[in-house]
């Protein structure tokens, strides 16, 4: 079976590609097929996830995968959440993840409290009319360290600090973030459904 993955993200698709290597499924990514970005107004990262998923399969005929994620910061009351990716616009800066970094350092200098969660939503559609979705959510809690360290990953990776390791995301190799992180969660969730419902 092939699948088509609903994203245009370099880090989560290579994420996406090995976590669900074990599917023995082909994986391809939806601007190989000439897919363009789905539209993602909505509020909440399970209603983007399906409009991609949906947006994906429409285009394709094929099954889909989307991924929606983001950082939510307890001391901003959950944001940047569904608009983690535009977040450094807000400031004045050009979209992108070290403008990003640098927002956030920014707009938490002097704050104590440095909690923050990456969340990750998967869902999965046989065809574009599936009624019955399937769903997979993901949540890994951390600090917000105050300068970037490691080279690894992408997006928030070097400020996301792991307690119980001690290290950013961005110092970790592929498969140990992959063993803690949201993404990594909800692909593990995803793996048994698509096994269980779809073979
Ligand atoms: P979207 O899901 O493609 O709309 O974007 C999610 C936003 O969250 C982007 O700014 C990503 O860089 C960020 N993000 C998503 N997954 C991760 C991750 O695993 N580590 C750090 N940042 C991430």
């Amino acid at each position: 079976m092939k699948i088509v993955l609903a994203s245009h993200n370099a880090g989560k698709l290579a994420e996406l590609q090995e976590l669900l290597a074990p599917l023995g499924m082909s994986l391809v990514r939806q601007s190989d097929l000439g897919v363009g970005e789905a539209e993602e107004p909505y509020r909440t990262f399970v209603e983007n996830a399906l409009a991609k998923a949906r947006h994906a399969s429409a285009a394709t005929g094929l099954p889909a995968l989307a991924d929606d994620a983001g950082l939510c910061v307890d001391v901003f009351g959950g944001q940047p959440g569904v608009d983690t990716a535009f977040y450094a616009t807000r400031f004045g800066y050009p979209k992108g993840d070290a403008n990003n970094v640098r927002a956030l350092l920014e707009q938490m200098q002097g704050i104590e409290q440095r909690r923050a969660a990456l969340v990750s939503t998967l869902v999965a559609l046989r065809s574009v009319d599936d009624p019955e979705p399937l769903i997979a959510v993901g949540r890994v809690v951390g600090e917000i360290v105050c300068e970037p360290r490691g080279a690894g990953g992408f997006g928030f990776d070097p400020v996301m600090l792991i307690p119980a390791l001690g290290q950013t995301f961005a110092e970790l190799p592929s498969e140990v973030k992959n063993a803690h992180s949201h993404r990594g969660q909800a692909a593990r969730v995803m793996l048994e459904l698509i096994k269980e419902r779809w073979m």
